[in-house]
């Protein structure tokens, strides 16, 4: 099968030709009809994670069962599907309680085993983890979920818990802000979006983003305190910088509660976080890891009503070999919204 192809850190990545893997006992293999390129795809090239290489990057994807592994009892081949970008081994404790985001033997396509940016894809614990897909929502849309739009949710929904008439800051207007942005306001909350670039706001405007600041060196913090009457309940850093984390803690009012979203590598040293902010307002630090596929009948309800649209952030869809030029410089991109692959093209 054709994949994309990285043979060592920060190294061309091209497409060739890779053996088609088979189903490992308990889990399938996907045929991929489309799968989402993001930031965390482009810090596994450069070497932020413990990678084996030749590696195939791909971790958000959606397609069709192929090949059904030994033990597998809710799938079978022609099952459309999607999948978190965590899959859970079904059986540990945090597994069972339905928490498989965070199982410590977690596998991950294009981490842990070679992702989707092919014609195929192996997945792990398919019982536990995969996600049957509604017919009224197609595969792009639902590549779009795994990673970043399930994150976004459960930062709001299960982890910071908004409530409506609640304001809340999203710092970085990318794939994952603009997700959070879309599902803050169907959540009823109240929006400020901050992003250095003017195009990435302009469209978290059209997703219904109350207030537009551009981070171009003014105090952002200060701006949303005016903008919020004193600060927002909720914040959430979607890029992950020290400054980004920082500008988020900072936007909050008292009590408020911040989710942190855009991974933090410590490859520029471990971030400074504000912490006597944090104690002295009373502040929740919260993180959040994607969400578990017990969690996705919630979200994909919104998207079957057309509460929630996810397809409005896709902002192109590109073949395998486009795919393997754009990753190395994906850290600078500034396309607003999300890229979607399609490997059969
Ligand atoms: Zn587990
Ligand atoms: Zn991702």
């Amino acid at each position: 099968m054709r994949a994309v192809v990285v043979d060592a850190v920060r190294a061309q990545p091209h497409v060739g030709e890779v053996a088609t893997p088979s189903a490992p006992p308990g889990g399938v293999v996907v045929r991929v009809m489309a799968t989402g390129m993001c930031r965390s795809d482009w810090h596994a090239w450069a070497g932020h994670d413990d990678i084996a290489f030749p590696h195939v990057p791909g971790h958000e994807l959606a397609g069709v069962v192929t090949q059904v592994g030994e033990g597998v009892r809710r799938w079978t081949v022609g099952d459309r599907v999607t999948v978190p970008f965590v899959c859970g081994c079904g059986r540990c404790e945090w597994c069972l309680a339905g928490d498989a985001q965070v199982c410590p033997d977690q596998e991950q396509p294009g981490f842990t085993h070679w992702g989707s940016f092919a014609e195929q894809v192996a997945l792990h614990a398919a019982d536990t983890n995969l996600v049957a897909l509604p017919d009224e929502v197609d595969f792009a849309t639902a590549a779009g979920l795994g990673c970043r739009f399930a994150t976004a949710y459960r930062a709001l929904v299960g982890r910071a818990r908004v409530a409506t008439g609640e304001w809340v800051t999203v710092v970085g207007s990318g794939g994952v802000g603009l997700s959070t942005v879309m599902i803050a306001k169907a959540l009823g909350a109240r929006v400020v979006a901050v992003d250095r670039n003017p195009e990435a706001l302009v469209v978290a405007t059209a997703l219904g983003a109350d207030h537009a600041v551009p981070a171009d060196g003014t105090d952002v913090p200060a701006v949303v305190a005016d903008l919020t009457g004193g600060g927002s309940h909720v914040a959430v850093d979607a890029v992950g910088s020290e400054q980004t984390c920082a500008d988020a803690i900072l936007s909050l009012r008292r009590r408020g509660r911040h989710v942190q979203v855009g991974l933090l590598p410590p490859v520029d040293g471990h971030p400074r976080v504000p912490m006597a902010r944090v104690i002295a307002w009373e502040l929740d630090l919260l993180g959040s890891h994607g969400m578990a596929a017990t969690d996705y009948p919630g979200m994909m309800r919104l998207i079957e009503q057309g509460r929630l649209q996810p397809q409005r952030l896709v902002e192109r869809t590109i073949g395998l070999e486009e795919a393997a030029d754009l990753l190395p410089g994906f850290d600078r991109a500034t396309v607003a919204g999300i890229t979607i692959i399609d490997p059969t093209r």
